[in-house]
């Protein structure tokens, strides 16, 4: 990479530490943007810095935002006693696109894995459990079929048990080990449709 100035193997560095982008991808890109229109540069750096201090976490479902409250919880079209919790807010996307669920929502930012030391903690759970004391009729648990997924799931469920508050899973229409992201919508639907209770 000696080849290139020192700015260029700035570019090069910052965008190899991105997920899934390796040295060849990052020299690439970084030739894409040394030859863009500079406004068009100036304004992709903008949307970075922008987006970085603006985006956060929904006070309530803990959802991308950049108001206190996301246009989801803000919705009074939408049933607020039915909750479904989703791992990652691509998730509550994936289903957000099926237009079909007028319930909100509850991210945890992941789900418990032993293995990985993640702990009951370490996910957005205590704010799940604050939400329960509002009048909350069901909590759809709409985790992964993952390993990690299951666990959350079986967790919670023991957890908001005593509460009263009718507990559902996610019918198995989902992929042992599927990402929600990565399930069409008819699948999704199913899946939601033929939730069974824990
Ligand atoms: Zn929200």
């Amino acid at each position: 990479m000696d080849a290139y100035s020192s700015q260029m193997n700035r570019l090069i560095a910052e965008l190899s530490r991105l997920p899934g982008v390796g040295s060849k991808t990052a020299q690439r890109l970084a030739f894409h943007i040394i030859n863009m229109p500079k406004e068009q540069a100036r304004s992709l750096a903008d949307v970075i810095v922008t987006a970085r201090e603006t985006v956060r976490y929904c006070s309530c479902c803990q959802n991308l935002t950049d108001q206190e409250i996301c246009s989801i919880c803000g919705n009074p079209e939408r049933d607020h006693g039915t909750i479904m919790v989703v791992e990652t807010p691509r998730d509550l996307a994936a289903y957000e696109k099926t237009r079909k669920y007028n319930g909100v929502y509850h991210v945890l930012h992941g789900a418990i894995s032993p293995m990985l030391g993640i702990g009951p903690s370490d996910i957005r759970l205590k704010e799940l459990m604050q939400r329960l004391q509002g009048d909350v009729k069901e909590l759809i648990i709409a985790t992964n079929s993952t390993l990690e997924g299951e666990t959350t799931a079986m967790y919670i469920s023991k957890l908001v048990k005593p509460t009263g508050v009718k507990v559902t899973r996610i019918a198995s229409g989902v992929p042992v080990g599927g990402d929600l992201e990565y399930i069409d919508e008819v699948t999704l639907l199913r899946a939601l449709e033929g939730r069974r209770e824990l």
